[in-house]
């Protein structure tokens, strides 16, 4: 749907992680023989590598993933590091109409478990990946959005037991930060923030350390059945398996596997950073937490403030792709971010990088086999939420595949089996522009 220069596997995004971790990085090991495992896996970000390190740690299976660019090259190599709840585009009063009260519980509590197996793998093998902050705040970027957040901070509360607190704008500057668009905000309890790839490069050495074999540059170029077993094919090896797990996520081409083509809305998502910031400079324009935050925009920021005082801005939009609009959107990210904190507008931008997440029709995650090939199981959709729910994905897939759940028992029923089928690949530009113009509106009004 994108630019080439999107999907460019040779190089790993230039993004400050790369930057302070990229050192950290195994050497690469391509698929170069004709191979035979037990789960093939194709796609080597937190989706499948937390599969890998599951399905060989917890249920003694041989698996493999292919990845097409270096380990963790997409998302999960890039993103902003915000491990909080959510993904989803639904609201919590469309949540509640669609899929009811019992469902959309089990489903919050669901993410909340993803932060916790987040934190869980971390002490367990051993990943040190920088992690900070508590809870996550909500930040109104009008007054009037405040209405929202005390209604969300009561529903969060009586629905899902789930601690939160209020601050008006004063007293938000005096724990949170001040600027041009902050009128208060909602803190909810469940949240804390990462060095993303530093996370995914410590999934990717657990695995590898129970028994799993990761393939960097390895890309999937073709896919067949021979009998009872999956070939994939890739430019310099094949592998056979009796099961599969498709774990690309904003990266899935359409061609791949039928039943999954058209079910991904890929959707760019910026980010920039600062060099670190002064003592001065914080003075200057106070910033009291490490914990992750959000604005209340439907085409929201992300941001924090990381442990070496550098400062994250992030933000999803272009349609394109190419590397001018990419250009074009840097500037523009760097025009609000000095909006949004005047005090710091002669800090230096070190860097910015891009990546795609994934959307889906239904607007909530989706995981299960495939019901015409129940050998192939897959997991996509976090709405730009990943970093609690695909490490979460590949675990419950890797129960599902071991045979130890049935999907009803592991899966929420809201993300259960694929979802509706998009329009036309040409179409969706002008899908995501509409949409893109009709949510800038609604976040003048
Ligand atoms: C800029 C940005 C900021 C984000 N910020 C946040 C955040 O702060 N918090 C949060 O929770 N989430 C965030 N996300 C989303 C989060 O990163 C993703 O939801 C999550 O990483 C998805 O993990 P994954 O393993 O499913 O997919 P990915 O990490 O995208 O991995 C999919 C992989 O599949 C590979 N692949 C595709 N096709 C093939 C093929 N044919 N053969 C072999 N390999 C293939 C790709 O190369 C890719 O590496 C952000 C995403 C981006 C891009």
């Amino acid at each position: 749907m994108y630019d080439h220069a999107i999907y460019d596997t040779r190089t790993n995004a230039p993004s400050y992680w790369e930057a302070t971790a990229g050192h950290l990085r195994a050497p690469e090991t391509p698929l170069e023989a004709d191979e035979r495992c037990d789960v093939a896996i194709i796609g080597g970000g937190y989706t499948g590598l937390s599969a890998a390190l599951h399905l060989a740690r917890d249920h003694g299976i041989e698996a493999r993933v292919l990845e097409a660019g270096p380990i963790a090259w997409g998302a999960s190599g890039r993103n902003g590091g915000l491990c909080v709840t959510g993904a989803t585009k639904l609201s919590l009063q469309q949540m509640l109409r669609r899929h009811g009260r019992a469902a959309t519980q089990a489903y919050h509590h669901d993410q909340v478990a993803g932060i916790e197996l987040v934190r869980q793998l971390c002490a367990d093998e051993g990943v040190d990946c920088d992690l900070c902050g508590e809870g996550h705040f909500s930040v109104a970027h009008k007054p009037s959005r405040m209405r929202e957040l005390r209604a969300e901070a009561q529903a969060l509360e009586t629905l899902f037991g789930i601690r939160t607190a209020l601050y008006t704008a004063e007293e938000f500057a005096a724990v949170g930060h001040g600027g041009t668009e902050q009128f208060g905000a909602l803190w909810s309890e469940h949240g804390c923030a990462l060095h993303p790839l530093k996370f995914a490069l410590g999934l990717a050495g657990a695995a590898r350390r129970h028994g799993a074999h990761l393939h960097g540059y390895s890309r999937v170029l073709d896919w067949r059945r021979e009998g009872r077993e999956h070939v994939l094919q890739t430019a310099r090896g094949s592998l056979r398996a009796r099961r599969v797990i498709v774990a690309t996520n904003g990266y899935y081409r359409d061609g791949l596997a039928a039943a999954l083509d058209h079910r991904c809305l890929p959707v760019i998502s910026n980010i920039i950073t600062t060099r670190a910031l002064t003592d001065a400079e914080i003075a200057a324009q106070p910033f009291h937490t490490h914990a992750p935050m959000s604005n209340t925009r439907h085409l929201l920021f992300y941001y924090r403030l990381l442990p070496d005082r550098s400062f994250l801005f992030g933000a999803r939009g272009d349609v394109r792709g190419t590397p001018e609009a990419g250009a074009r959107m840097r500037a523009w990210l760097e025009w609000r971010f000095r909006e949004v904190f005047p005090a710091w507008r002669d800090v230096e931008i070190t860097h910015f990088w891009r990546g795609l997440i994934a959307l889906t029709r239904d607007r909530v995650p989706a995981a299960g086999a495939l019901e015409n090939d129940p050998s192939v199981w897959f997991g996509f959709g976090y709405h730009g939420n990943g970093v609690n729910t695909a490490p979460l994905t590949g675990q419950r897939l890797a129960r599902l595949v071991a045979g130890v759940d049935a999907p009803r028992d592991v899966l929420p029923r809201v993300m259960h089996g694929l979802p509706a089928r998009l329009p036309a690949s040409a179409l969706r530009p002008w899908l995501l522009r509409g949409t893109y113009l009709a949510l800038g509106l609604r976040d003048r009004l």
